[in-house]
């Protein structure tokens, strides 16, 4: 394990001035259950790395669930377990708490948080796939502001948080799915338990009263650096009725990309078929309703 510096802020405004002032050799504590384990194994990541700084003393304030009337506000602390027992997400967004309640094991998902998923930056992680599905956005502090940012454009190429000195995140703001829409998330883990995914898909489907789809966003997890929308397989589904035969297209195509944008490699063999299937089950759901089995 590393040495560090512990510490813990009087308000959320210290917060900042602290990563400010110790930028690039501080970090924020969270749940602790990716930060712990990469200290633990000394990660080149955290090489520099001299103060932490705790956001527990805030616990109340960052970890509640609001509906602020289109969206749901979805603080930086909560749980996954939080997340998967909220009414209001369970109502408004089922995609992501179905997507909180299959992270690791009980005692994951109730220490580990949404914003660590996100700030993580991996491309496993679960929630992500849902909160990009979503449009979500994060309210992020800094030193003297708070400023907002869309999840889409929060990762630079190389995957890791866009996160100006003294930044951090508060809470996400999701839109609520309106009664047109339908929505799913499917995992295919290693294990049943504490199972870092393989590979998620993340689907929601607006449809028109006759039976079209208005529009799409399919959203595959574990393919890349980033997780991010597929556009081409989306624009395939706009307009049309679900078929058979229209399921198939649009998850060749999710598969196609993956290809074209990552490259073959020793895994690609597994990911191609998995992938298309899994996109597959995950329309299939978002479509007719059918169990998505995980
Ligand atoms: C055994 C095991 C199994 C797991 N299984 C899964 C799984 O199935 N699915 C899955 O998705 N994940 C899984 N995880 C990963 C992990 O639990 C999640 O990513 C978790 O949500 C991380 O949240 P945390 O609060 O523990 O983050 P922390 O470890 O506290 O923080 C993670 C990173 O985010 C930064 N950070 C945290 N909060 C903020 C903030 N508000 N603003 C800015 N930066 C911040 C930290 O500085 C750190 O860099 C697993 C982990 C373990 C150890």
């Amino acid at each position: 394990m590393r040495n560090f510096t512990f510490i813990k802020a009087q308000d959320l405004e210290e917060v900042s001035q602290l990563l400010f002032a110790h930028h690039e050799h501080s970090c924020i504590l969270a749940g602790g259950t990716d930060l712990l384990v990469q200290l633990h194994e000394k990660s080149k990541r955290w090489a520099e790395l001299d103060v932490v700084i705790d956001l527990h003393p805030f616990q109340a304030e960052l970890s509640q669930i609001e509906d602020i009337g289109s969206a749901l506000r979805i603080g930086t602390l909560c749980t996954h377990t939080e997340i998967e027992r909220s009414f209001l997400v369970n109502r408004y967004l089922p995609l992501l708490s179905k997507a909180c309640s299959v992270v690791g094991s009980p005692q994951i998902r109730n220490m580990g948080t949404v914003g660590g998923a996100v700030c993580n930056a991996s491309p496993a992680s679960d929630p992500l796939p849902p909160l990009i599905a979503a449009g979500a956005e994060l309210a992020i502090h800094g030193c003297g502001y708070r400023r907002k940012a869309l999840l889409s454009d929060f990762y630079d190429d190389m995957g890791m948080p866009k996160l100006e000195p003294g930044e951090f995140v508060t809470a996400f703001e999701v839109r609520k799915l309106q009664p047109s829409e339908r929505s799913s998330f499917v995992k295919l883990g290693r294990r049943k338990a504490l199972a870092i995914s393989r590979l998620t898909v993340a689907v929601i489907l607006d449809f028109q009263k006759d039976g079209t789809i208005r529009e799409a966003a399919v959203v595959p997890g574990c393919v890349g650096r980033r997780v991010k929308r597929y556009r081409q397989a989306e624009l395939m589904l706009c307009g049309q009725r679900p078929s058979e035969a229209l399921i198939a297209s649009a998850a060749a195509q999710v598969t196609e990309q993956m290809l074209a944008e990552n490259g073959r490699r020793w895994s690609s063999a597994y990911k191609e078929p998995a992938l298309t299937a899994l996109v597959e089950r995950a329309l299939n759901s978002a479509s007719y309703g059918a169990e998505d089995r995980l």
